[in-house]
């Protein structure tokens, strides 16, 4: 059992959310139990992953994805206060992490694709952008288009989006997880062989074509779970609580 202020205190140590500007509050977004034994930790703070945390007997649900997003609609009705009213009848801890998530050098979203598709060598694609969201990085070996989506395939157990031809050779790739689709404009621009993100726009397309850069969709959600789960175990490590990841699958 530990504390609700120790948790959160090693999740801001950790992730340092203020050197970056974001879209949503990073930390703690709906109040519960200041008691933590159990910890959910999953993508999306859906309704879904409400009730499996209820289900849980988690104390506190961790994700990428919370609430409160500039622009929404700011009242509290429908879904939304379906949502929170389980959340709050439950005296759970609803604790969000966007891009500070993303971008850890390790435990984020963008370092774990890196891992798990044997990616080196990491480094900004924002070029003077200390806390570029987009990252860049050499493949250890050369791969045809055609091999790299397979490990994407096997890593991530989806079959992604593809632009380009199966035999290109690929060296250099660039990635953004999640709706990070828009940067492969800055990929093209700096000839790089190779963009990953999990969405992909109409337009997106086009951009690969004229750039001359393959291109891989590879899923929003299936891009951003290792985050998460990485922050999880970490979390599971450093203090004396239960951490359980939930995977509620998504196609997009
Ligand atoms: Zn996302």
């Amino acid at each position: 059992m530990i504390t609700q202020t120790a948790l959160l205190s090693l999740l801001e140590q950790t992730l340092q959310p203020s050197k970056i500007k974001d879209y949503c509050p990073n930390g703690i977004q709906v109040e519960g139990t200041m008691q933590i034994k159990k910890i959910v930790t999953g993508v999306t703070a859906s309704q879904a992953m409400i009730d499996a945390a209820i289900a849980a007997d988690a104390d506190a649900i961790l994700v990428h994805h919370g609430y409160f997003w500039k622009g929404e609609n700011q009242t509290i009705t429908s879904l939304k206060k379906k949502r929170i009213k389980s959340i709050l009848m439950a005296d759970i801890n609803l604790i969000a992490y966007h891009l500070p998530l993303d971008i850890h050098p390790t435990l984020g979203n963008n370092a774990q694709l890196a891992k798990r598709f044997n990616i080196i060598n990491v480094e900004g694609l924002e070029i003077g952008n200390p806390v570029s969201v987009a990252v860049k990085g050499e493949l250890e070996q050369m791969q045809t288009l055609e091999q790299l989506t397979k490990t994407i395939t096997d890593s991530l157990g989806r079959i992604p989006l593809v632009e380009g031809e199966a035999s290109k050779e690929i060296r250099t790739v660039a990635w953004c997880s999640g709706g990070g689709q828009s940067f492969i404009e800055m990929a093209g621009e700096q000839g790089i062989d190779a963009f990953i993100s999990g969405e992909v726009s109409e337009q997106t397309i086009h951009l690969a074509r004229e750039y001359d850069i393959a291109f891989i969709a590879a899923g929003h959600h299936a891009t951003e779970r290792y985050g998460v789960k990485a922050l999880g175990e970490f979390v599971a490590q450093e203090l004396d609580v239960e951490v359980q990841f939930i995977d509620i699958d998504n196609p997009a």
